[in-house]
């Protein structure tokens, strides 16, 4: 069996541990196709942060408390970053990440495409699942924010992570999205796949860059295999997070019915055969999708490949 993962980071990243644990169970084979969206460069460093939260995670070397970056972290660099006044300095980088982001950085600039560099940066995290970036052009989600008494366009990280989503919010921009294509292999594993899995991640900001990429909604609406849809929010809320802010952004109301309408039902000409909902939204409709309710917290990696196992059934 093959199974292919819509994700962003850390959400996306602890569901692929449910989903790795079940495809072991099963002898499946699994490829995430990670969003690229928040990447960034700073300090003359190409960051990936949801390529970095799902491949230190699956690679057991993520930090479980913050959830992103590393374990056993120390920040001296960017100390010493501040100590020059370089800015920004609100983005957090430790000592540990910046060796990734080094790797990655001095490949990309000797000319390979990222899909090569992230499966050369993970090979030595063993993720037991296949890493592929959305696309390897660039691709940025900028978000139309009032700033400073006027109206701007500010990097997702600056909204996200400076301003703690708080700025009156307009709407998201995919920056180089119309003229990227999916990274080699992101269609293949479609079409190849026995089942498509959206992870419970950020549908406004992590699921939707993915799908921005010009033939890759295509690939999975038109192909062969089902979609499941796993909700990322549970009884009206996200369970961490800011997903109410980037929802409320887009008009969409913060519940499992609002996400899996924006995803809408395949049948419909949208993404979804089936939803996978938390046991608190039994009852939920969705147009044309198939809905299950189940118990949807990521508490550890038995409870999440139950989900998994839920999904899997479902299609
Ligand atoms: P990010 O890229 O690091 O923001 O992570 P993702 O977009 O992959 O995932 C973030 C989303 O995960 C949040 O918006 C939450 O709604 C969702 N989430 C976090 N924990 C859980 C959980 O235990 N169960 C479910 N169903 N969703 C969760
Ligand atoms: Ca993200």
């Amino acid at each position: 069996m093959r199974i292919v993962v819509l994700t962003g980071g850390i959400g996306g990243a602890r569901f692929l541990l449910g989903v790795r644990a079940h495809a072991r169970e099963v002898g499946a084979e699994v490829t995430a196709v990670v969003n690229v969206g928040d990447d960034l460069r700073l300090h003359g460093l190409r960051i990936c942060p949801d390529l970095d939260s799902v491949m230190y995670t699956l690679g057991g070397g993520a930090d479980p408390e913050r959830g992103w970056g590393r374990v056993d972290e120390s920040w001296t660099v960017q100390t010493e970053l501040a100590g020059y006044g370089a800015e920004p300095s609100w983005f957090g980088l430790g000592d540990r990440d910046i060796a990734t982001h080094l790797v990655r950085t001095t490949m990309l600039d000797a000319g390979y495409p990222l899909h090569q560099v992230t499966a050369a940066v993970s090979a030595r995290w063993q993720p037991g699942v296949r890493l592929l970036p959305a696309t390897d052009d660039r691709l940025e989600t900028h978000v139309v924010v009032d700033l400073d008494g006027a109206q701007r366009a500010i990097h997702f990280q600056e909204w996200w992570v400076r301003y703690r989503a708080q700025l009156p919010t307009h709407r998201f921009v995919f920056v180089g999205a119309d003229a990227a294509k999916p990274a080699p292999g992101v269609t293949e594993a479609i079409a190849e796949a026995d089942l498509v899995l959206i992870a419970p991640s950020n549908p406004v900001v992590s699921i939707a860059p993915i799908l921005a990429v010009p033939g890759l909604r295509e690939a999975v609406t038109d192909g062969p295999a089902p979609v499941v849809g796993v909700s990322p929010i549970i009884g009206g809320a996200p369970v961490r997070g800011m997903a109410d802010r980037c929802l409320a952004a887009v008009g969409t109301e913060c519940s499992a019915a609002g996400v899996g309408r924006l995803y809408g039902g395949r049948s419909a000409g949208g993404l979804l055969d089936g939803w996978l909902v938390a046991e608190e939204d039994a009852g939920t409709l969705v147009p044309e999708v198939t809905v299950r309710a189940v118990p949807l917290r990521m508490t550890d990696e038995a409870a999440t490949a139950a989900m998994v196992r839920a999904a899997v059934e479902m299609a």
